[in-house]
């Protein structure tokens, strides 16, 4: 089946509420036309993240009511570090309460000022956790990655061309370590697959340089190497999972992904050395290491959600629903990212809003025009979000794609949703020619697109 539908049935409806378009109207004045600052429950579908907005199953909730909150060596903790040791193979198990400060602990610890992290593509806090180290994040993935029409089954591989040049124009010395991010986020969810991992093990080992894996979407990674890669057609998921982990040395994990929770995240090792000193910082700035700034209920979910996550049924439903809003979207010729990732569907709003200009913000007037008619909320990832002044001239750097990301929340959403996405999209489509471009009257020297603020420039 192309589409699976639900492999679930609902046992707790939390009700969304209808607002009018005059009401959404108001909302973005106020708001600024940022769609971070409209309150939540004016919003009716919700697709500004997968991050820590997935529904827990009923065995979740269930494992929350045993939560044992002792201090030090709570139960809960243990069932945590059997489950994630028995997907991820590594020696060690240090909780923490969301990914970014797994990268915090990992990078404080291991990166020095000088020294250069290859990922495929780095997530936007990994990025800044490197950065704060004063070491460089260097972005290798392979050059198809870029092309928003390329269709191929693994766009986040690694260019092991690259890899290889940069390590000797660098020197192993300066390189702590290698990271995969799976899939990757930041080029659209993309998956990477089990040769070029395997490849990437293989060159790292020549240099005696360890690799470590971005993973917090883990398991929809290795759904796409079951669905696309010769030779795992016929193995489960854990089997993938176990095979891929077992070419790295340790992973960062925001749990807030395919942990399936709402807060949580971790960092697994081998290296004794390294985390003897991250278990001493942990303890500072997080906690003790039996609970890493979570309480113990919050790692039975954990321990629970990884489980689950693993289910073929689960994950077939999961990036069939994704597939089939791009998929909807695509047979109606409004111009999407290709091919669809695991988590979400990216709009190509340059391709939508021909007339507007770059200057004039089309995927912000994009996501702003998709909430005003429909209720619906994306996030912009364009030039909003990362453009840049050129020091030199004071003009704008724009990037080479706009998008307005459609993040899927993991099992909240029925399909009836989805296609109410969908159809709002593909009518939006065609009165696209009305849809004003913006101008910003407020940017904050860092991380803009968090607290902009625009104002809508005359109709054409
Ligand atoms: C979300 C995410 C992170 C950071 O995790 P948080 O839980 O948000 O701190 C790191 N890397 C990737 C690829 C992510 O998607």
């Amino acid at each position: 089946m192309k589409f699976p539908s639900e492999p679930f049935k609902i046992k707790v409806v939390e009700p969304i509420r209808r607002t009018t378009r005059e009401e959404r109207e108001r909302l973005l004045r106020e708001s600024g036309y940022n769609l971070f600052h409209v309150p939540a429950d004016s919003v009716y579908v919700d697709l500004l993240t997968d991050s820590g907005t997935a529904a827990m199953s009923d065995n979740q909730w269930a494992g929350m009511m045993l939560g044992d909150e002792s201090y030090a060596g709570s139960k809960n903790y243990y069932h945590f570090e059997d489950a994630v040791r028995s997907i991820f193979g590594y020696k060690h198990v240090i909780p923490t309460h969301q990914g970014r400060m797994a990268e915090n602990l990992l990078f404080s610890t291991v990166v020095k000022s000088g020294m250069s992290v290859p990922n495929n593509i780095h997530f936007d806090t990994t990025r800044a956790n490197v950065e704060h180290q004063g070491a460089q994040a260097l972005d290798l993935v392979i050059k198809e990655a870029y092309d928003p029409h390329r269709e191929i089954p693994f766009k986040g591989n690694m260019d092991l061309v690259r890899l290889e040049e940069t390590i000797n124009r660098i020197g192993r010395d300066r390189i702590p370590l290698v990271m995969i991010t799976i899939t990757n986020n930041s080029g659209g969810g993309q998956p990477v697959s089990m040769d070029n991992i395997r490849k990437t093990r293989a060159l790292v080992n020549r240099y005696g340089i360890p690799l470590l894996f971005d993973a917090c979407r883990f398991a929809e990674n290795c759904f796409f190497i079951k669905e696309r890669e010769p030779g795992y057609a016929d193995k489960a998921i854990l089997e993938i999972a176990r095979e891929l982990f077992s070419y790295g040395d340790g992973c960062t994990m925001s749990a807030k992904k395919d942990g399936l929770v709402n807060i949580g995240g971790f960092l697994s090792l081998n290296n004794d050395q390294w985390v003897q000193d991250i278990t001493n910082m942990l303890i500072l700035v997080e906690g003790f290491p039996t609970y890493g700034g979570l309480a113990g209920r919050d790692l039975e979910a954990m321990a629970r959600g990884l489980k689950e996550v693993l289910e073929e049924d689960y994950l077939a439903f999961r990036i069939g629903q994704v597939r089939y809003l791009g998929d909807l979207l695509d047979k109606a010729g409004v111009p999407i990212l290709k091919p669809v990732g695991g988590h979400a569907v990216y709009l190509n709003a340059k391709e939508f809003l021909t007339h507007i200009p770059p200057s004039q913000f089309p995927a912000q007037a994009l996501a702003v025009a998709l909430y005003r008619e429909y209720g619906i909320r994306g996030v912009e990832i364009g030039t909003v979000m990362f453009g840049k002044k050129d020091p030199a001239t004071g003009r704008t750097i724009y990037p080479e794609l706009e998008m307005v990301r459609l993040a899927i929340p993991r099992r909240v959403y029925t399909n009836m949703q989805i296609t109410y996405v969908a159809e709002s999209i593909i009518e939006l489509h065609r009165i696209r020619e009305s849809i004003p471009g913006l101008t910003m009257t407020y940017e904050a020297p860092v991380l803009r697109h968090f607290t902009a603020r625009f104002e809508e420039l005359p109709p054409r």
